[in-house]
This record gives C-alpha cells, structure tokens and sequence, in this order.
C-alpha cells in the first residue's frame, strides 16, 4: 500500500472518545490522522464542597447525549461514520467511571462497532505529544486527581515521581476552597489562585516534602491553611507561597528525572498545566539541561474527550480492543501498567 493510500484511508476513518473519571464528562472525535475535530465538554460543579463521586456521575448521565450530539455536530459527522468507539477505562472515581463506560458500551453495541478502553493518563501524554509535536518527553502531568512525572522506557510509560498524597491541582482546590475563593467566570480555582499570588510578595516558609523522587503535598495544604486562619499574611501572599514550594517541589522531580533519563524535550500537562508560574519554573529548568519545553495547549490541558478519542485510534490500529464482556472499568489503573504498542 503506498503512502497516498494509506492517508486517504485515516482521513475516513473516526474515533469517538468519551472521558468521565472526575468532574468533566466530555466526547471528542478525532480522524486518525490526528486531526481533532470535536471536543465537546460539561463540567460538573459541586453546590457546595468537593467532587461527590456519585452527584458527578448523575450529571454526566443527564448531559451525555446533549454533549455526544454536540461533538457529533462539531465535526460535521454521522453516528454511521465512526470506525471505534474509546473511553476511559480508569483512573478515576467509579461512579464517574461507570457512567462513561456505560454510554460507551451501548454505542459499540448500537453501532456495532469496537470498543477501545483508554487509560486517562496515557491520554493526557499522548494528546499533550500530538499537539505540541513532542515525541519522547519527560512529562509532568499535574491535575485534580494526578500528579506524575513519567518517560517512555522498555514499552510503556514508567513513573520517575509521584506524590504520595494529594494531587497538586487537589491541592490547590481545597486551599480555595479552605480560604473561600469561588469558581468566578468558570474558572478553575487553581485559576483564581493563580491570578492572587501575581499580588503576593512575601514569601512565607512551609513546609517543601521531596522524598526521593516522591513528593507529599497534604502538609503544605495544612501549612497554607493555616496561616491564613491565623490571619497573620494576606491571603495574595499565602497563595503565592503555596505556589512557589509546590511549582517548586514538581520541578525539582521533573529536573531530576530530566538529568537521569537525557532527554531532550519536557512536556506538561493535565490541568495544572494552565499556570503561567509553573510553566516559566519548569521552562527554566529545562533550558538548563538543553532540552526543549513543550505545554499541552489549554483546551486539552483539563479532562477532555479528544484526548481519548485520539488514544483510542492509536490503540484500535495497534489491535488493542476491548470486548464488551471485559470492559470494567479500573479505578487505580497505573499508566506504568499499561504497554504502548504505538512507541518503538
Ligand atoms: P483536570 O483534573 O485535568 O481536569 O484539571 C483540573 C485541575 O486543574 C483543577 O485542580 C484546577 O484547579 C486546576 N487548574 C486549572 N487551571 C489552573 C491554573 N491556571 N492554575 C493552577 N491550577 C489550575
Ligand atoms: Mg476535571
């Protein structure tokens, strides 16, 4: 078959991906030549407090068709002409989980097409790979419920650090919450932090947890929280000390794994991606070691669909499908655990 071939065959076909492991339910569809054409998306906000698993995953029942008929219109597609059907497989809450596994299993079935479950933190790299052109990176992946720094080595995508506790956007969401920072605009609260630490201008000392490779965020939250009950700093320079001992604590992970591995090119991704201040700390410390700094456009940086669509065509044309009878979903499914055929 000769190349020309060979694209006009991609062009045609399709994925639809349906991501659901938290608060977002979202459907993308992705042609599996890489072109993004839809990544629809609802977010679920709690009334009051953090994620309750199973309110999410009512939320995501109620706007399922609503988003799936609008990824459909957005690419200008039929439910006829989608080639596999992906989702995500875990890691995330079970409810949420279950949900999207649910609505995946019925249009499989309907359709009678494959099903391809995806692993969300695979998703989050690859997606992150396909927009920024980075092809072997050491990525940060930091969001609500993750917080990672893993490298591609002997087929699969192997965890260099981790924390131990929370995750970094978690704990950037209980701290707003803890000091009653709202979802303004709809914006993310690790936003609203964000844009208070550009004020801030002491920096307070708290508690900076690395443990080899590892890092524990709970007790800087603690830490953080606290001073601002004591009422003793502003609020601008309590979240800007939180954010520079957490930037700081990934940062150092990310630079160490950098320094072990030689490679030449550092992606983040995953929510936290968004923030200015973590992308200049490790745009710095990549430029020491020569490499390359590569950040997941915003749009794909929060949970989404397209990111599963588009991992759902690189494991569909590498034979990974899923029989519907095996489709359970797998709330701790480590992205070390998973082979990544599509990686020489
Ligand atoms: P995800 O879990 O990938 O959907 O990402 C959501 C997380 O990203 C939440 O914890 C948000 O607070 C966090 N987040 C979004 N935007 C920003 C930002 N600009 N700075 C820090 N955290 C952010
Ligand atoms: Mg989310």
């Amino acid at each position: 078959m000769t190349n020309t071939q060979k694209t006009s065959l991609t062009d045609n076909m399709y994925c639809l991906g349906i991501e659901s492991t938290a608060d977002d339910f979202g459907v993308g569809i992705a042609r599996f030549n890489g072109e993004i054409l839809a990544n629809a998306v609802e977010g679920y906000v709690p009334i009051e407090g953090g994620i309750h698993p199973r309110e999410a995953a009512r939320h995501h029942a109620e706007v399922a068709d609503k988003v799936f008929c609008q990824a459909l219109t957005d690419a200008k597609i039929k439910p006829k002409d989608l080639t596999c059907i992906s989702f995500s497989m875990g890691p995330g809450l079970g409810p949420c989980l279950r949900t999207g596994a649910t609505v995946a299993r019925a249009l499989a079935s309907y359709l009678q097409i494959p099903l391809v479950g995806v692993n969300h933190s695979v998703a989050h790299i690859e997606i992150g790979k396909l927009e920024t052109g980075a092809t072997d990176p050491v990525t940060l992946y930091a969001s609500g419920g993750n917080t990672m720094v893993t490298a591609f080595e002997s087929k699969r995508y192997r965890v260099f650090g981790e924390t131990l506790d929370i995750a970094l956007g978690n704990c950037l969401d209980v701290f707003g919450r803890q000091a009653g920072l709202k979802n303004q605009k709809g914006l993310p609260l690790g936003a609203a932090i964000e844009q208070l630490a550009l004020k801030g201008k002491n920096l307070i000392t708290l508690p900076y947890v690395v443990k080899g490779m590892d890092l524990s965020l709970s007790g800087l939250l603690t830490a953080a929280t606290t001073q601002l009950q004591k009422e003793k700093h502003p609020i601008e320079d309590v979240c800007y000390s939180l954010q520079e001992h957490a930037f700081a604590m990934v940062a150092e992970i990310t630079e160490r794994a950098l320094a072990h591995t030689e490679k030449k090119e550092v992606l983040l991704t995953g929510g936290v991606a968004a923030n200015k201040r973590l992308q200049t700390m490790l745009k710095a410390i990549t430029e020491e070691h020569d490499a390359s700094f590569n950040v997941v456009p915003q749009k794909f940086a929060t949970d989404n669909g397209a990111m599963i669509a588009w991992t759902g065509t690189l494991a569909y044309t590498h034979g990974l499908i899923t029989p519907i009878n095996e489709s359970y979903v797998k709330l701790r499914w480590r992205v070390d655990k998973v082979d990544v055929p599509w990686i020489n």
